[in-house]
């Protein structure tokens, strides 16, 4: 992997600037630079043709001295450990940014499911869990869902889980469906965390989003409820989407749910009716209010930052921006939402399902909202704060935020 394209090279950077700014000690620094975790798994699988197959899967636990270590787990064929600890790092920031009782921790699976039947992925999920059982539950490390998994795949792993414990466990896994003891709510909750710190940051800024357009790169669960949300909340019109085949573009507005329908019926964007053809390249560099990047890391560069024209970039996505890119859209004074605060939403609405499961007993949709609201406006106002106080960006008032956090937690256990 290219050095500077290794997300693990850039949430190491990212760390170390923040310690400088903080002014932190060499150990804790140093402490804070890697996963204090690391557990490899090979997980033999029985295919639907009687062949065994291989799969390499990983578990980071990135840091809990701030309590169990959180983090989704990924299903991708170009999954690397590398990428797994950069996620698990950024889960650390993101749990301390929204203040949230929980460490970092992140999980992948190289595989391509696209490629798997529903059999193969029950065995695949369950031969995961059964691998780790060990090292997850409640009070150590609580996985969820992230690219390419799902409700489903979560309630296997609970039941695996349960199964080898002989009782019930529903906090050992959160995004689960809701007739397992899922949270109202969890579905939507990181694009729902997303839209109300782009409403905070609107604000803040006095960017007026009355009348305003929105591009979404991604069409999966973030994006697609990043698009519905964007119309129903800040009253933005969605005027391009793309997903993995490329996307869709109508300067005159796309109806998200006509879109959303669409993909469902035909597995894609392209030849939605009444929008033109675009790739994911273009999308990123339209003339819109809002642009959300919601789908892989690295996407905008060096290369293409000078043509970037939102004038607030939503990081949905974890780690969409490359740090020389960041600089630049900095100097062109375009806003960016750092991806660990806002996407923080889902780990947020997971942290409530936890606790739900653990007293047994269960919120109505309407107070999700308000608490999630509350945290993302909370976390927002921090950080907005931290960059005003100290002449900085977003990005780096979250991580000094995040990162004094865990430091603290950190000295406090004795630690460093
Ligand atoms: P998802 O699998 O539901 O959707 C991902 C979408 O991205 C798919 O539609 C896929 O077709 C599309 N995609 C893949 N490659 C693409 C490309 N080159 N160009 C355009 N689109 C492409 O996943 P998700 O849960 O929506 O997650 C998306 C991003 O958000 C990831 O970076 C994930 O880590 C992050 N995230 C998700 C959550 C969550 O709760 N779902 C929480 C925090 C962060």
């Amino acid at each position: 992997m290219e050095e500077s394209f290794n997300p693990f090279r850039i949430a190491q950077q990212q760390l170390d600037e923040a310690a400088k700014a903080l002014g932190l000690d060499p150990a804790t620094q140093e402490l804070l630079r890697w996963p204090m975790h690391e557990i490899k798994v090979t997980l033999p699988v029985r295919m639907d043709d009687g062949s065994t197959r291989i799969f390499h899967g990983f578990r980071v636990q990135y840091n809990s001295a701030r309590g169990p270590a959180k983090g989704g787990i990924r299903w991708h064929p170009q999954e690397t450990v590398d990428t797994v600890r950069a996620l698990a790092a950024w889960m650390t920031w993101k749990t301390a940014v929204v203040d949230i009782p929980l460490g970092g921790a992140k999980g992948g699976v190289v595989c391509n499911p696209k490629e798997l039947s529903e059999t193969e992925k029950e065995r695949l999920a369950r031969a995961y869990i059964r691998a780790l059982a060990r090292s997850v539950g409640g009070t150590r490390d609580v996985p969820a869902p992230d690219v390419y998994t799902t409700p489903q795949i979560m309630a296997w792993m609970m039941d695996e889980y349960e199964t080898i414990g002989g009782e019930s466990h529903p906090g050992v896994i959160t995004g689960k469906p809701l007739a397992l003891g899922g949270s109202q709510g969890r579905g939507d909750a990181t694009a729902r965390g997303g839209i109300y710190v782009t409403r905070e940051a609107a604000a803040a800024y006095g960017i007026d989003l009355t009348g305003g357009t929105m591009a979404v790169m991604g069409f999966g669960n973030a994006g697609q409820h990043a698009a519905l949300l964007g119309e129903e909340a800040l009253g933005l019109r969605l005027v391009a989407a793309s997903d993995s085949r490329g996307g869709v573009v109508n300067t005159g507005g796309i109806d998200p749910r006509a879109l959303i329908e669409f993909k469902r019926k035909t597995g894609m964007l392209k030849g939605f009716p009444g929008a033109d053809f675009l790739s994911s390249e273009e999308l990123l560099e339209l003339d819109v209010t809002v642009l959300f990047p919601a789908a892989l890391e690295n996407v905008i560069t060096r290369e293409n930052a000078g043509r970037i024209r939102c004038r607030i970039c939503c990081e949905l996505a974890n780690g969409p921006t490359t740090p020389e890119a960041d600089e630049i859209l900095a100097g062109r004074q375009i806003v960016v939402l750092p991806d660990f605060l806002a996407n923080a939403g889902g780990v947020t609405v997971s942290y409530f399902e936890q606790v739900q499961n653990a007293y047994n007993l269960y919120w109505e949709l309407q107070e999700v909202h308000w608490r999630l609201d509350k945290k993302m406006t909370r976390a927002f106002a921090s950080v907005h704060d931290m960059s005003r106080r100290n002449g900085i960006g977003l990005r780096q008032a979250a991580y000094l935020v995040a990162v004094a956090r865990v430091a603290e937690a950190c000295k406090l256990r004795g630690w460093v």
